[in-house]
Formats: structure tokens, sequence, C-alpha cells
């Protein structure tokens, strides 16, 4: 056994340190980004904050919703493919996500959705350190190679290299902190987001790559911290769930007699296990939870919350442009 001793750091365990600014006005900030994909070749703009592919924020009206604000959506896997076919979505803002699935159907939903102009493949999996994912991401990456390509989840710069090397254009990183999420409690596996946002993202830009830090944004400073750490994209889960875009009719009839509150479950939860792969398997334990959460309406206010947030930390750091608030900040640890 081998114990690394260097302290690793959380969301909670930082601030970001104010710095004299020439800014007079958040207005003055641009959130939005251009990154140009090292292995598809091209050019992805716009806010970089992703609703995570989860069937309780990744739905296809909420794609809608944020596409408004140039903002991305991970279509969550279990969207019909006639329904993504059919619905009023921005190729430019939409991610489609595969776990580990046979490449033909990969084929076949990247080709149909090509002419919703939709080029961007999200694969997704619990644990991506095995040599079966990697071997995974090249088969992709060799038969889509203009298609840009975020895979994960991985915590540790080696395996951002490695996803990077073998097709990913961006590298999503994070393993337990999710809301949801119960891997550390279940297996005792995990890495603090901080320090796995910063040193993953040396690693990804080494490369030319990006990183997409997912999970355990709990509210606006910390999508603040995650960009401050280094992220290029910031993932959200829990923050994006509860609105309007997310439930359906019956969902949102129920609201009253659920004390104005829904359920926001783990992927790998009993309930999404439920729902689609008909119960949970023998050999495996949940490691996705349950929580309740209050209902918060459209998702227009969260997002005017959230970048409001984003550029007045900018402002308090000197960034005009979020592409300098990384090189700009400085962390301060709080205890
Ligand atoms: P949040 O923004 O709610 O903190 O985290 C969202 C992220 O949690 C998702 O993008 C995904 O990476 C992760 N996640 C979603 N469902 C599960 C689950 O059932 N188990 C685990 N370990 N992580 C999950």
């Amino acid at each position: 056994m081998r114990i690394e001793a260097e302290p690793k750091l959380d969301f909670d365990d930082v601030l970001i340190r104010p710095k004299r600014s020439r800014l007079k006005s958040r207005a003055e900030v641009d959130v939005s980004r251009t990154f140009r994909m090292p292995h598809a070749g091209v050019e992805v703009t716009g806010v970089p904050v992703i609703a995570a592919n989860m069937d309780t924020v990744g739905t296809l009206k909420m794609a809608a919703a944020l596409a408004e604000y140039d903002i991305f959506t991970a279509l969550h896997k279990h969207i019909p493919l006639e329904d993504m076919k059919a619905a009023d979505i921005s190729g430019a803002f939409s991610f489609v996500t595969f776990g580990i699935d046979d490449i033909t159907k990969i084929d076949n939903v990247m080709n149909t959705l090509g002419s919703n102009s939709i080029n961007k493949i999200c694969l997704d999996v619990a644990n991506g350190y095995t040599e079966y994912f990697l071997d995974f991401i090249k088969r992709v990456r060799d038969h889509h190679p203009g298609k840009v390509i975020m895979a994960g989840n991985v915590a540790t710069p080696d395996m951002t290299e490695a996803l990077i090397l073998a097709g990913a254009d961006i590298v999503k990183v994070g393993i337990g902190p999710g809301s949801a999420c119960m891997t550390r409690a279940m297996t005792g596996i995990g890495y603090p987001q901080i320090s796995a946002i910063i040193e993953c993202a040396d690693a990804a830009h080494g490369l030319s790559g990006f990183i997409c830090a997912d999970g355990g944004c709990k509210m606006p400073g910390d999508v603040s911290k995650a960009f401050a750490a280094g992220a290029d994209f910031v993932m959200l889960g829990g923050m994006f769930a509860g609105h309007t875009e997310t439930l359906n009719e019956e969902q949102l009839a129920a609201l009253a007699e659920n004390d104005n509150q829904i359920e926001y479950y783990g992927m790998s939860s009993e309930v999404a296990m439920n729902k689609y792969a008909g119960g949970m398997a023998k050999h495996r334990a949940s490691e996705g939870r349950v929580v309740r959460i209050d209902y918060k309406g459209d998702v227009a206010h969260t997002v005017q919350e959230i970048l409001g947030g984003l550029r007045s930390a900018c402002t308090y750091v000197g960034a005009s442009r979020l592409k300098e608030f990384s090189k700009r900040a400085t962390f301060v640890i709080k205890k």
C-alpha cells in the first residue's frame, strides 16, 4: 500500500482570491468560448456549461431551453432515436450519449441525426479506467473521425491523457463528486474534485485536448471554482434538475400532492435500474441515490444565476473573458 500525502482539494476547501481589475461592470465579461477540437478538427462555440446526461436533466426540452443561451446539453441515452430526430433542437449545442454500445447502433444513430447537424458524441461509463473503454473510444473515433467525442469518467491525469490519445476531444472528469452519487460511500473510490480538475486540465491541455468537470457543483460559486481550476466545460446535474423542462405532464400535474418536490436520482440508482435495466443485477450494488428536491420553475432563472455568478467572479479577478479566468485566478485554502 502506498499513501499519497499531498493534500487534495474539494469545492468547499477553496475560495477565489479577489484581485485588482480594470473592468467597470460584469456586463463587460464574455462567458462564451471557442474551442478547436483536437481530433474532430472542428470548432465548438458556446457558453461551456453542459446539462448532464441524466434522464432527470438532459431532456429534449432542456436542450431546447438551454440552446437559447448557447448552453450545451448531453441528451440522456434513453431518449428514443425517433424523438431526437423529430425534436426541434440545435445540433450546435447537443451531445448524444452512449454507454459501451454496439458500434453499428452508434453509426446508425449518428448518421440519422447528421441531418439535424448533431455532431457531438458523449461516451459515458462510470469507470473510465478499463482497457476495454480505451479500445471502444478508438473504435468510435475510427468510425466517426469528424465528430466531437467527449468521454469519461476519470479523475487522474494519466488516464486523461490515455483517453485523449485514444481519440477523445474532451475528457469528462469526476469520480464520486455527484450529488446523487454513492460511489465514494459504496466503494471508497474517489478523488477530490478541485484537485482532479487542476491536474486533469493540465494533462489535457498538454495534448491540445479539453476537460469537462463533471459533478459536485451545488451553487453558482462552485461553477466559477471549476472554471478557475482550469475546466474547459462544466457539467451540471443537480443544479439543472427540478425544472419545468425536465418534467413530463404527469409529474407537473402531481407537484401539488408531492409538496412541490420531485425525485432526482443517479443513473445507477435502483430507481434508474428498475426503469431502464429491468431491475438491479445480482452482482451489483447501487452507486446512485435518490434525493427529493424542490421544484424550481423554468430553467431561465437558474441560468441567469449561474451566468451572473460567473460574470461577477470574472470581474473580481479582472478577467474580461472566460478564457482568461483560470489564468488570473488564485485559490486560497480555507483552513
Ligand atoms: P451533480 O451535478 O448532481 O453533482 O453531478 C452530476 C453527475 O453525477 C453526472 O453528470 C454523473 O457524472 C454523476 N452521476 C449521475 N448518476 C450517478 C450515479 O448513479 N452514480 C454515480 N456514481 N454518479 C452518478
